[in-house]
């Protein structure tokens, strides 16, 4: 069986688990205005770079921007159970310019980096619920998919 089949058997298998049917708007204020504002649609990139991976457990992620002033202070939140084609919430607000150069990683003009990191740290925990593991603060702030393998 060649490597290519197997990948094939691999990428129906994931098909057949996407079950979940979530919608972020039962529990986030969604901003469909800012579906196209050039911070969501830098998410959605770095979402499909880490969809296109082979050590991610998903094809296909979606990035939301959200309002998340509610939500104990988060900026970005993994939606739990969504993990093979899974959903992340984003405050686009929280990711601009005063944040950047308040954060003690990005200086002004570093907002795309931000926005990756943030986008990665989520899928990390997508990864670490698809195989059983806990969500550990820790490894998704230091997984790097761009930079180091992690397998
Ligand atoms: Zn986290």
């Amino acid at each position: 069986m060649s490597n290519t089949t197997l990948t094939k058997i691999e990428l129906e298998a994931r098909y057949q688990m996407r079950e979940h049917d979530y919608d972020p708007n039962w529990d986030y204020e969604v901003r469909e205005d800012l579906f196209t504002d050039c911070r969501a649609v830098w998410a959605q990139r770095v979402m499909d770079l880490l969809a296109a991976r082979a050590d991610t457990p998903f094809e296909v992620g979606h990035v939301f921007p959200a309002d998340l002033n509610a939500t104990n202070g988060a900026i970005a939140v993994y939606c739990s159970g969504t993990y093979n084609e899974p959903v992340v919430v984003i405050d686009l607000a929280a990711h601009s310019e005063p944040f950047a150069a308040e954060n003690e990683l990005y200086g002004p003009g570093e907002m795309n980096a931000a926005i990756e990191h943030t986008i990665t740290h989520e899928i990390y925990h997508a990864i670490q619920e698809s195989e059983g593991l806990p969500f550990t603060e820790d490894e998704a702030e230091d997984w790097n998919p761009f930079t180091r393998e992690r397998f």
